[in-house]
């Protein structure tokens, strides 16, 4: 009996243990938001609520515009500073259920929401890129603002092109962030799959 009470005891410890470290796993320290290991299986939930709820899928990339300048003229713990101000607002301005946000890495956040159109992607990507200028955040050396924004590449996804490989998706919305990236800062870029995507991630 003692030896069960006890081997009982060890496995509750034990399975503790795991469930606080999974959670520090998916949580990101220092922003407090979920990291990049919880994406897929959020993204393969949206999947399901998308056919369910009759809506197409959003998934975007957002990126801090010149945050190397901002560390350099201000220094890092400041930098980190900033990164904590931005993923409040965004966890403030993201409320839906079917909204999720993680710290993809970095100065790099990633949002997957479920939405209607590319009309209305566009109106959430440019809402939070607001939120974020209006924050006022001081950022001297940003070659197109004096204070710190961001550009947001996204792709919409039509419920009937529905795309199970999360990292297609995720590629095509980083060539939107790319191109918005090369052409201007502080704005956004969708793309909207009008066909069936390939199964594979190019690269
Ligand atoms: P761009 O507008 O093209 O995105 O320019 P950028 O300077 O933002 O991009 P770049 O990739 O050159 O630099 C990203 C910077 O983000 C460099 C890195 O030091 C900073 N950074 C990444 N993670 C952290 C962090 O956790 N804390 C701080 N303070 N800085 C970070
Ligand atoms: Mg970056
Ligand atoms: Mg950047």
């Amino acid at each position: 009996v003692v030896i069960y009470i006890f081997n009982k005891y060890m496995l509750g410890n034990l399975s503790r243990t795991l469930a606080i470290n999974e959670e520090l796993a998916n949580t990101d320290q220092l922003t407090k938001l979920l990291t990049r290991r919880s994406l897929n299986a959020l993204y393969q939930q949206n999947c399901y609520l998308s056919k369910k709820n009759h809506q197409g899928l959003g998934v975007c990339i957002l990126d801090i515009d010149f945050f190397k300048m901002f560390n350099d003229s201000y220094g890092h713990l400041q930098g980190d500073d900033a990164l904590v101000q931005v993923a409040n607002s965004l966890k403030n301005t993201l409320l839906r259920d079917t909204d999720h946000l993680f710290r993809y890495g970095g100065e790099e956040f990633v949002i997957l929401t479920l939405t209607d159109s590319e009309a209305k992607l566009d109106e959430l990507m440019n809402s939070v890129r607001h939120t974020i200028e209006n924050l006022k955040i001081e950022n001297k050396a940003s070659l197109i603002s004096q204070y710190l924004t961001i550009s947001l590449g996204g792709v919409f996804i039509p419920r009937n092109y529905i795309q199970v490989d999360f990292r297609v998706v995720l590629k095509i919305a980083d060539n939107a962030l790319y191109s918005i990236k090369q052409k201007s800062r502080n704005a956004v870029s969708i793309l909207t799959i009008t066909q069936p995507l390939e199964n594979k991630a190019k690269t």
